[in-house]
């Protein structure tokens, strides 16, 4: 009962540049399916458009003239990094660019510091020169240019104060 009234999937009647006839089947009420239908072109058409469009828009970025931020110090890092996140949460930086430039920041900040170490480290050598005293000695022996303060007799004024103070 009823059964007359089933409707089988009909198959699209389009023949293939290649003279095979197309698999799918034929939607409602047409002899055609959904990509050989002629009725259905414009319908087509729109959707290819759009799917174009939708690849050619161009991801979001800062403009080509825009100056370059300052990069010196870890303070400028900082700046960079809060104005960068401002610009993504408002559509202005594609989140990958701003990943990329999330990366090559951290990279920075840690040549930075590496920098400034390094300047700490010159510093400190320089001083330590001028004193004549060496970082790599072993014994880090201090050498002074004037000896006049020393006691020539090595006695230690000072000593047994300091050891009366400690046994109270
Ligand atoms: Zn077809």
């Amino acid at each position: 009962m009823g059964e007359q009234f089933r409707s089988t999937p009909r198959r699209c009647v389009f023949i293939k540049s290649g003279g095979g006839r197309c698999r799918a089947n034929s939607v409602h009420a047409s002899r055609y399916c959904i990509f050989h239908d002629p009725a259905l072109a414009p319908v087509r058409d729109a959707a290819r458009k759009a799917g174009g469009r939708a690849r050619s828009r161009r991801a979001a970025v800062l403009p080509v003239d825009t100056p370059d931020r300052p990069l010196a110090s870890a303070t400028d890092i900082c700046n960079f990094l809060a104005r960068l996140v401002n610009e993504v949460c408002r559509g202005q930086i594609d989140p990958r660019r701003s990943n990329a430039a999330g990366y090559l920041l951290g990279i920075h900040l840690k040549a930075t510091e590496r920098s400034e170490l390094e300047d700490r480290v010159a510093k400190i050598e320089k001083i330590l020169k001028s004193l004549n005293v060496t970082s790599d000695s072993e014994s880090f022996e201090f050498v002074p240019e004037h000896d006049s303060d020393i006691d020539e007799e090595g006695v230690e004024p000072e000593a047994d104060d300091a050891d009366a103070d400690e046994q109270d």
